[in-house]
């Protein structure tokens, strides 16, 4: 059985900083090609952190940050059912 995307998000942190055991990077990204909510988040992660290292100021609008969230949710529930 795969990893679910919950365990995926908690390791793209790592993955973004290029910080990571290289079998799990190729299975991050393995998952990726194929799961476009993870992909949402990497992007927009990337985006954050990028903008960080820049010492910019982030504003992830409020509306955009929100459907993620519920979109995310929504697909995880439906998925994998309502879990805890
Ligand atoms: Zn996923």
């Amino acid at each position: 059985m795969a990893k679910k995307c919950l365990e995926y998000i908690n390791e793209l942190n790592d993955y973004l900083d290029g910080e990571i055991d290289s079998s799990l990077c190729a299975e991050i990204e393995a998952h990726l090609g194929e799961c476009q909510n993870c992909r949402i988040m990497v992007d927009t992660m990337r985006q954050t952190v990028k903008l960080c290292r820049e010492g910019k100021v982030i504003n992830l609008p409020e509306s955009l940050e929100s459907k993620l969230n519920n979109l995310l949710k929504e697909r995880w529930d439906k998925k994998f059912g309502k879990q805890g």
